[in-house]
């Protein structure tokens, strides 16, 4: 059986057929040649049975006219005739054949060839012959027309004298064979000057196809000199070809990915040059304490313990944004690396809430919990507790004395909702759309002052994003932010 795919990966390895100059080239070689092909076989073929025909009626003519002649001078009985013997000559040449006569015992008398006389022949042309039936036959692969014609001679039938009737009695057979060189020496000269032909169209679709491509891809020839301009570096402008709707298509999409790209390497920048001024400053701020300590004399105790215990908050901090980066590195792999597991989200919220309590008394902030219903849901424990943590911190973290932070669990049929609602100083409007953003902080004094990373919300949402979830943030300055995160109850595989 034919490995198809062997095939596939042979006929993929042909690079003259992976160009399109080269499937253009075939297809219009196909287009080209096959009706030429398709005419030559129908001409040659139409007309061979012309000719054939024509010369055996020819033929059939001419040994009926000998065959009358035969019966005249009794030739059957005596092939003495000189004037038959010509007349039988002159046919064999004319047709570059050969000629027997076949008495009705089915005895050859006379062969043109001289060379089966007196023989007997036995063979179903020729009886069928003598009972009045001719016949010719065309064989193609040998080249001849063969045909077999009866003698007959018309005889007064044995009735009373004079009553007229007559009838045709077969007396032998003319078997003749004749050459069909003549024929196929035409065939053949026909059958060259379709070839030339045939060659010329293959020539001039080569010629055509060079053309044809030279002017398609010369847009795409351009498309690739810019693209190769703003690989190497040479130009950051958006490319343009605008020769052809293709290019012009390819041209757009490059740009989109570029804009992309360029975008993607901006936030990276700016990634990287917030990582280093974040994890900079509490070192900066060890080594002034550090430095005031060596550099001072007699440095009384109390003064040690209180820079000691900068120090170490300064450690703490640096810990605390190491730690927040590799949470944000986690959330930015694919959702291949979430842990889906089928979780009580109510049980989950609860110790969310047990953890943060301690912080929620420190601050004065009271801590309300409300669930409408139990959930369980398909989620990443570990994830989503960071996640809605993040959130419940953040509310106590921003928010006023005696106030409060209300969470909210609820569910529908096909999602679970999570609403984090407090009485803080609340966020700008013109702030809300970037709060996701990496480091952003609305107020970085006081963030700084509470701990905060800036990091916090980055991680939320792409932890919610990987759960195909969705959240969503009102926020009303002086008087409170209200987030609400909505998160698929079955986990949905992409
Ligand atoms: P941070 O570590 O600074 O808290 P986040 O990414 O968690 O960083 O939050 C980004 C900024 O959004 C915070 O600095 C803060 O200004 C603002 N913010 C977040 N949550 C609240 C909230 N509940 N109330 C008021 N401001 C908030």
């Amino acid at each position: 059986m034919l490995d198809i795919t062997l095939l596939k990966s042979k006929l993929r390895r042909i690079t003259f057929l992976r160009s399109l100059k080269g499937r253009i080239f075939l297809i219009l070689l196909i287009v080209g040649l096959i009706p030429c092909f398709i005419m030559r076989y129908a001409i040659l073929r139409n007309y061979e049975r012309r000719a054939v025909t024509v010369r055996t009626s020819d033929i059939s003519t001419q040994v009926r006219i000998l065959a009358n002649h035969l019966i005249t001078y009794h030739y059957l009985q005596d092939t003495s005739s000189e004037v038959i013997n010509a007349e039988l000559d002159q046919l064999s040449n004319l047709y570059d054949g050969r000629v027997l006569i076949i008495n009705a015992d089915l005895r050859i008398v006379k062969d043109t060839y001289g060379i089966s006389e007196g023989k007997t022949i036995i063979s179903e042309e020729v009886i069928r012959c003598l009972r009045g039936e001719s016949a010719n036959r065309y064989d193609r692969e040998n080249g001849y027309i063969e045909m077999t014609i009866p003698i007959t001679e018309t005889v007064e039938a044995d009735l009373p004298v004079g009553s007229g009737e007559s009838f045709d009695l077969v007396r032998g057979v003319m078997l003749v064979s004749a050459s069909n060189d003549s024929i196929i020496a035409t065939m053949d000269s026909l059958n060259r000057q379709a070839l030339v032909v045939e060659s010329i169209v293959g020539v001039l679709i080569f010629v055509v196809t060079l053309l044809v491509s030279k002017v398609l891809f010369a847009p795409f020839k351009k498309m690739i000199q810019a693209l190769d301009q703003v690989q190497e570096g040479y130009t950051n402008d958006p490319i343009s070809v605008t020769d052809c709707l293709e290019t012009e298509h390819i041209g757009d999409a490059f740009n989109r990915v570029l804009g992309r790209m360029k975008m993607l390497d901006n936030s990276r920048q700016e990634f990287v040059s917030n990582v280093s001024h974040e994890l900079r400053t509490p070192i900066t701020s060890m080594k002034v304490l550090a430095d005031s300590l060596i550099t001072q004399k007699d440095v009384p105790l109390e003064v040690y313990q209180e820079f000691m215990r900068d120090i170490a908050a300064e450690i703490e901090r640096e810990d605390k944004i190491i730690n927040d980066l590799l949470s944000l590195v986690k959330m930015d792999r694919t959702s291949a690396d979430l842990n889906i597991s089928e979780v009580d989200i109510n049980a989950l919220v609860e110790l969310i809430m047990r953890r943060l309590r301690p912080i929620a008394m420190r601050r004065d902030v009271q801590l309300v919990y409300e669930s409408i219903r139990p959930v369980t849901a398909e989620v990443d424990e570990v994830k989503l507790t960071l996640a809605l943590s993040n959130l419940v911190e953040n509310a106590i973290k921003y928010n006023k004395e005696h106030g409060f932070v209300k969470v909210t669990l609820d569910a529908g049929h096909q999602f679970f909702t999570v609403q984090v609602a407090d009485s803080g100083v609340g966020i700008p409007e013109d702030a809300l759309e970037h709060i996701y953003e990496r480091f952003y902080r609305v107020d970085k004094s006081r963030s700084r002052e509470i701990g905060g990373t800036g990091l916090g919300l980055s991680i939320t949402r792409s932890a919610i994003l990987m759960h195909r979830g969705s959240i969503k943030v009102t926020s009303i300055e002086g008087e409170g932010t209200d987030f609400m995160v909505k998160i698929p109850l079955k986990y949905i595989l992409v």
